[in-house]
């Protein structure tokens, strides 16, 4: 997964990190990231090629002890050479893994700090505290903390096929697990059983945590679940949420070519057997 970058190791306190020529920079345009591909490797900007083409920066975390700041352009992405902005959905399945977990990760952060530029409650510039990756208003106070979405994603079984669903209004035909946001006042597991009969209409039980997965392409984190179908099969479809929701055996499932997600990652491994 997109994740599981070892043997690097991402180092995400915030501190007063010196920007060094080899710091790694990260560059957004309208949401899309700039960052070269050369045999099919993804790398970043280093500071020395694009430092007369920056403004402000701001760390945001290190790599296996080389630092990634998120840096503000000055130009437009056609004036720096070698380069080109790319979207999220392009970033996913790059190589090397630790890089585009790295571009991720960013875009979590550059969307963050593009939120909270002026206080939530007073409206006044907030400034970033010395220490901590926290915003404050030094008018009233108040402080905004890095903002993570929680959300459910869970396998159903019925011991022997899988529930796959495909979401209405989107371009991707590919299969996917039941999904949803944790609602304030609810556990993640009511949030579960509350997200597959809502769309669905199917009861569950044996709800079993499976693994989580920070997914900053959305800002969420994701947590992985499997659970058993409780009574019928039949499935009584919310059109809003979902185009199809499928009972299908593991040799019915299709092959998917990226793996880069935790919902792949469960499917991928019902089809082997192994989930
Ligand atoms: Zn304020």
């Amino acid at each position: 997964m997109i994740h599981e970058i070892a043997p690097e190791i991402l180092d995400n306190q915030y501190r007063r990190e010196n920007i060094q020529d080899d710091s790694s920079i990260m560059l957004f345009f309208e949401g899309r990231l700039l960052l070269s591909t050369k045999n099919g490797q993804i790398s970043y900007p280093r500071y020395a090629q694009v430092k007369n083409k920056i403004g402000r920066y701001v760390y945001l975390f290190s790599l296996s002890g080389r630092g990634y700041f998120l840096a503000e352009p000055l130009f437009t992405e056609t004036e720096y050479e070698g380069f080109q902005a790319v979207t999220a959905i392009q970033l996913r399945d790059k190589q090397p893994v630790s890089e585009a977990f790295a571009g991720m990760t960013a875009l979590h952060l550059y969307r963050w700090y593009a939120s909270v530029q002026f206080c939530g409650c007073c409206g006044n510039r907030a400034k970033h505290d010395e220490n901590q990756r926290m915003m404050r208003c030094p008018s009233c106070g108040y402080m905004m903390f890095p903002k993570i979405s929680p959300a459910i994603i869970v396998a159903v079984t019925d011991g022997e096929r899988l529930l796959l669903t495909k979401y209405a209004g989107r371009k991707t035909a590919a299969y996917a697990l039941v999904a949803g946001f944790i609602e304030i006042g609810e556990t993640a597991e009511e949030c579960v059983a509350r997200e597959v009969f809502e769309e669905t209409g199917l009861h569950i039980k044996n709800i079993r945590y499976y693994g989580s997965q920070p997914w900053g392409f959305d800002g969420n984190l994701m947590l992985g679940y499997t659970a058993r179908l409780d009574g019928t099969h039949k499935i009584e479809l919310d059109q809003n949420e979902l185009s199809t929701a499928v009972w299908l055996k593991p040799e019915e499932i299709p092959e998917i070519a990226d793996y880069s997600s935790l919902t792949r990652e469960m499917i991928r491994r019902f089809k082997h057997g192994r989930l």
